[in-house]
């Protein structure tokens, strides 16, 4: 094991790079793994145009190029290294990677959520040739087709009313009769003339894995149990997001959701108490905002508490 470093940080989107940007600043060295979505959410993103201080919009990819830039210009490391366990208990903190062992005084965890999937094979040997879990990246692929989204939440109605942009019929394919939806993201897109919205269905399987494009969804009518064929083109998840914490199960307070408790002013992270020197921000304990401005300006929150702690343990 070689010296114990300062601060490392776990996750490479817009709060860890933030976080990145002021540890480096205050000459910390910080360490970031990059993990297993380098650049985050945003690095699938296209235009991002709701982030201050691009008056055009900004593409996703580019945004979190400057932020890489800008923490490496003031001494950040970054490594693709793969987390495989972490000793939060340990003084120091003991994490063991794909590198070998770091030992470090504080730790921001910043790894993020990434999309749920249904996890049908299909589905998953299909991402990227029609199915996809992000309607802005990939809408404008499908002109004039007929595709599906499935979820009965925000979300599914946020993409379901974006693809319609594009897309000449949008079947949102909800499991329940219930949705989860407000009623203003509800209302639009029920009454959108090129949306339909089918509750109680289930897709059972997706079709197309030996063409190698997606040809149709085989769904099924859980009140009726009848199975038939949706012939689209496309088919998109709008069914929420997985907070990449895992790895803290046991180690950290998480929520029934699975996202890494903290108090909202300082981002402490607790077992029981709060564990000393663990800090988190971004997506990973934020199931509310979870917009790029929050997610950084939650990263800086965290480098400055950092800061803190290592100036009142004296170093
Ligand atoms: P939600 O958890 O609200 O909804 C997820 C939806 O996906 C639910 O309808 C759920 O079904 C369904 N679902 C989950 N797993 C599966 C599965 N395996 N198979 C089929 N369906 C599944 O997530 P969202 O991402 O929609 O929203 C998250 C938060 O972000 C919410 O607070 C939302 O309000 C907010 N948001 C706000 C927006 C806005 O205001 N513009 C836009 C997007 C999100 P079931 O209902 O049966 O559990």
């Amino acid at each position: 094991m070689t010296e114990t470093r300062n601060t490392v940080i776990l996750g490479s989107g817009c709060a860890g790079l933030t976080a990145a940007i002021y540890t480096a600043r205050a000459g910390l060295n910080p360490l970031v793994l990059e993990g297993h979505e380098p650049g985050g959410q945003l690095s699938i993103t296209t235009l991002v145009e709701n982030f201050p201080g691009w008056p055009e919009g900004i593409q996703g990819p580019d945004l979190i190029d400057n932020m890489k830039k800008q923490a490496a210009r003031f001494g950040a490391s970054f490594e693709l290294a793969h987390l495989s366990r972490v000793e939060l208990g340990a003084h120091p903190i003991k994490l063991h990677t794909s590198l070998g062992e770091i030992a470090t005084r504080t730790l921001i965890v910043a790894s993020g959520a990434s999309a749920r999937w249904l996890g049908l094979p299909s589905e998953q040997a299909l991402i990227g040739h029609g199915v996809s879990s992000c309607a802005t990246c990939d809408g404008c692929f499908f002109r004039a087709q007929d595709i599906a989204v499935v979820g009965g939440g925000d979300s599914a109605m946020e993409e379901a009313l974006f693809l319609t942009r594009f897309a000449s019929k949008v079947t949102l394919l909800h499991r329940r009769e219930a949705f989860r939806a407000s009623k203003i993201m509800l209302d639009r897109a029920m009454a959108h003339s090129n949306i339909e919205l089918r509750t109680n269905t289930v897709v059972e399987e997706v079709l197309g894995v030996e063409e190698k494009e997606v040809t149709g969804v085989r769904i099924r009518d859980v009140k009726t149990g009848v199975v038939s064929i949706l012939h689209i083109k496309g088919l998109f998840l709008g069914i929420g997001h997985e907070p990449n914490a895992k790895m803290f199960a046991g180690q950290m307070d998480l929520d029934e959701d699975g996202y890494i408790k903290t108090t909202g002013n300082v981002l402490t992270t607790f077992n029981g108490q709060p564990i000393p020197g663990v800090f988190a921000c971004g997506d990973v304990q934020d199931r509310r905002y979870r917009q790029a401005i929050t997610a950084a300006g939650s990263g800086c929150m965290a480098a400055l508490e950092v800061e803190k702690f290592l100036e009142d343990h004296g170093h």
